[in-house]
């Protein structure tokens, strides 16, 4: 480090790898020199200064050619490879594009020979010849130049420069830096030293990654100024459980209550994120397909309740109000005119908006160049009042910033894309908005980063996480659409195991290098794979790493019971009917849970018919088929053709007007089925003795104990000697005790039973399905009915419910869980 702060005094250019690089040496350059005021130093990743360089050449020797920007360049290629033969065979060609720009780069930096003998021996490769000659053709006819070949064009010039901690310089690289500072030197940008070092193998990832991090919390508690690394060999991999396990260690308390802001935080993980995740550009880009007409159900909520839709906090309840309502008929997508009417009513400020957003988006022309689209675009955001008129953070307004670049990038297309339409524009913007990365914050003390970030950097600690046989080092990485023997002859990084080996080991000497204090760790198992420890680690030995040990930072959580609801106030009644003692019965917090606060899960997106619709239609058919039958001595009488007509007429009538053409098919298939299932029933109800219908769907108020609550009987049969039998359609598998104990799981049968006015003589389950048409209960011995027990249990349920008891007691766990929208709220699993 000493050597390079000299380099800068004496007025070196200091050229990294990679913008951490640059920042750590710039920001320890400064330590060094200490405070005043002093020139800027000229550290550079060695990108930027070759851009930068070019850009001055350009200015100053009047060279025409453009340089084209990133986006620019994979249009072109975009561009190129459409107007292929090979483009009808392309399944994703963006994919393709991004590909061949790779390639392209990698033709540049590694000198391959980009001649026909050697790019033209396999299909990809002659694919990808043919499209390079035409995009060089391109640019050559358009004075257009891009990154890939800038380092070839810089002129001689002299300039001291030092290259600091690269692991490989290119070929293309070396020749720039011969031709530009003949005295250029490579150093290393930190002493070796003698760390102490070895390695831990862990039974799971997140056992290794909980372990690492409660490793650098001691480090921390030893020395709170230490420079704590953990590098990750597969950091987009494992981000995720990454920050949740290190949230858990070293914020419980925040991880309890809310999340740590960035600044807050003792750690930080350093990897960008898409412009296009964060909720603000997510939110634009949902405004903006809008504009092409409709949006799934999800996107739909998703931007209902985004607080960057103009005034969406105070509207907010009644957007998600909106939001549940637009849900009811489980629709897949919402078109705007859906949106704008169901606003209309509930959400006044958001149809305001829309209706000024849909007016605009009318007035769009079919197809426009891109600088016109991208204000275009911002018209229709400003009428959505995007980005919101809250006030924002530095890290918003900087989002806004990237977002506004992105367009103005897209605006740049002009001259490539010619006029295209809406969706062709909008696919591009999300594109960009996709490929920008957003920058991964401040370090914290312990900074959670990329293996490859890592390289060359100096800590005091430095865990290196994920070193398995499979990542470290990682699998080849070749680009198709170069000759595979080519890459590896040249050796470019990734085209062969041997090569992946070499880099490997030069990595980890240099690791071995950066921290006085090393850990590199595996884990056995990943889900239901095995794993084995990298080759690499061979000589290192074992070290014990504390894994129990607790980061004493919070005082121990307070633990409260709470089973008990406040009882239900006097009279009042619940919707529900029966399925308020069922619910009771399988688990009493799911009962006050869904009962009492109306908590159930918001309806999702369905194609069709979903169980709940085909049981409704069934119920419907039958309903309509016995109205008019009344009794079995009809159904004796009537003739096939009569029986056939009447199913098929109540089935037409049972179903509502199909909401499209996929649900006009739906209901065609649905009542095909319908024809087939009520005509088995029928021929089942034939083989009973006579009995006359005299109630369907009835509906009668009932009280046990405490509760009140309306009741619907789904069929009452007379038979001859003036006993009805009570029956409820079931479509599928009824429990094996469905009545048994104190807490019955089909209670809606015992209800009505208990309820009935009348001499009871049964009561079953009429079972309508595929191959089990039957009825199943107590049919043979009135005497038989356990009437009074029956009303014991029910009261004791219902007294339950009206007294509050809410205790997370689920029958039978997990199968009472397994279809109970409740999990997130009652924690079940945390208690067992
Ligand atoms: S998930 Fe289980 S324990 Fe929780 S409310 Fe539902 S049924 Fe009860």
């Amino acid at each position: 480090l000493r050597e390079i702060h000299s380099k800068l005094r004496d007025g070196w250019t200091v050229l990294t790898p990679t913008a951490r690089m640059a920042r750590v040496l710039r920001e320890e350059h400064e330590r060094l020199l200490g405070p005043g005021v002093w020139d800027s130093p000229k550290i550079f990743t060695i990108d930027a200064w070759v851009r930068e360089r070019w850009l001055e050449f350009a200015w100053t020797a009047g060279e025409e050619s453009v340089l084209l920007n990133a986006a620019q360049e994979k249009q072109l290629w975009q561009q190129v490879i459409l107007e292929s033969e090979e483009a009808g065979g392309l399944l994703q060609v963006e994919a393709a594009a991004s590909l061949a720009g790779d390639a392209w780069r990698t033709l540049h930096a590694w000198k391959l020979p980009w001649t026909a003998y050697a790019l033209e021996q396999q299909e990809d490769t002659a694919a990808f010849y043919r499209w390079s000659r035409r995009y060089a053709q391109i640019c050559q006819q358009r004075s257009w130049t891009d990154r890939a070949r800038i380092p070839d064009a810089l002129p001689l010039a002299t300039e001291r420069i030092a290259v600091a901690g690269f692991l490989q310089i290119t070929p293309q690289q070396r020749s720039l830096l011969d031709r530009l500072g003949p005295g250029w030197e490579s150093i290393e940008p930190f002493e070796p030293n003698h760390p102490i070092s070895g390695k831990a193998g862990f039974q799971t990832v997140e056992s290794e990654v909980r372990a690492a991090a409660l490793w650098a919390f001691e480090a921390l508690r030893a020395n709170p100024k230490a420079k704590i690394a953990i590098a990750v060999a597969d950091l987009h991999a494992k981000h995720r459980l990454i920050e949740r396990v290190f949230l858990e260690v070293l914020h419980p308390d925040l991880f309890c209550f809310e999340s740590p802001s960035e600044q807050t935080r003792t750690f930080s993980v350093a990897l960008g994120k898409p412009l296009a995740a964060n909720p603000m550009v997510h939110t634009a880009l949902l405004i903006l397909r809008l504009g092409k007409g409709e949006l799934s159900l999800a996107e739909t909520g998703s931007l209902l309740r985004s607080p960057f839709l103009g005034r969406g906090l105070a509207e907010r309840t009644a957007r998600a109000v909106l939001d549940a309502a637009l849900r009811q008929p489980h629709p897949t997508h919402l078109s705007l005119a859906e949106l704008l009417d169901g606003a209309r009513t509930k959400a006044p400020v958001l149809a305001n908006l829309l209706a000024k957003f849909d007016k605009i988006r009318r007035g769009l022309p079919k197809s426009t160049m891109p600088s016109s689209w991208a204000s275009h675009i911002s018209r229709l955001l400003r009428a959505m009042e995007w980005p919101g008129s809250e006030t924002f953070s530095p890290a918003e307004m900087q989002v806004v910033e990237m977002w506004h670049e992105a367009l103005s990038e897209f605006a740049s297309l002009d001259a490539i894309c010619g006029s295209c339409s809406l969706s062709s524009a909008l696919e591009c913007i999300s594109d960009l908005a996709y490929s920008r990365m957003l920058p991964a914050g401040e370090d914290a003390p312990i900074v959670v980063l990329p293996i490859e970030e890592a390289l060359g950097l100096r800590f005091d600690c430095l865990w290196v996480l994920g070193c398995t046989a499979d990542s470290w080092p990682g699998p080849p990485r070749l680009n198709p659409f170069l000759p595979i023997g080519l890459q590896r002859e040249k050796g470019v990084p990734g085209s062969s195991a041997e090569n992946m080996l070499e880099y490997t080991a030069k990595a980890t000497r240099m690791l071995l290098e950066s921290a006085d204090d090393i850990v590199f760790s595996w884990a056995g198992r990943d889900g239901d794979r095995e794993l084995r420890e990298s080759p690499m680690l061979g000589r290192l030995s074992s070290v014990d790493v504390e894994t129990t040990a607790v980061a004493p930072v919070i005082a121990p959580l307070e633990e409260v019971l709470d089973v008990q609801a406040p009882p239900i106030p006097k009279g009042a009644k619940y919707r529900g009917g029966t399925r308020i003692l069922q619910l009771q019965a399988a688990c009493p917090f799911r009962a006050f849970a869904e009962v009492r606060l109306g908590s159930v899960a918001m309806e999702s997106g369905e194609s069709g018919l979903n169980p709940r619709d085909r049981g409704k239609l069934l119920h419907e058919v039958l309903r309509i088929v016995w109205n008019q039958l009344q009794t079995s001595a009809r159904l004796h009488q009537a003739s096939d053709k009569e029986l056939d007509d009447l199913i098929r007429g109540a089935i037409r009538k049972s179903q509502w007007p199909p909401r499209d053409a996929f649900e006009r098919e739906v209901f065609l298939l649905e009542a095909d089925r319908l024809f087939a299932l009520v005509k088995d029933w029928l021929k089942f109800e034939l083989t009973r003795g006579s009995f006359v219908v005299v109630g369907q769907e009835h509906g009668r108020s009932v009280e046990f104990g405490k509760l009140k609550f309306n009741a619907r009987v789904d069929r009452v049969d007379r038979l001859p000697n003036g006993f009805e039998v009570i029956l409820d359609y079931k479509t599928g598998v009824i429990a094996s005790s469905p009545w048994e104990g104190p807490r019955p799981a089909e209670p809606q049968l015992p209800v009505y039973a208990v309820s009935h006015p009348t001499q009871l003589g049964g009561v079953a389950f009429a079972i309508v399905a595929q191959g089990e048409m039957k009825l199943s209960g107590l049919l043979d011995n009135p005497s038989s009915i356990p009437i009074a027990d029956w009303r014991e249990v029910l009261t004791q349920i219902a007294n339950d419910f009206a007294r509050g008891v809410a205790t997370v007691d689920p029958k039978q766990h997990p199968d009472t869980c397994q279809y109970c929208d409740s999990k997130p709220f009652c924690r079940v699993s945390d208690g067992q």
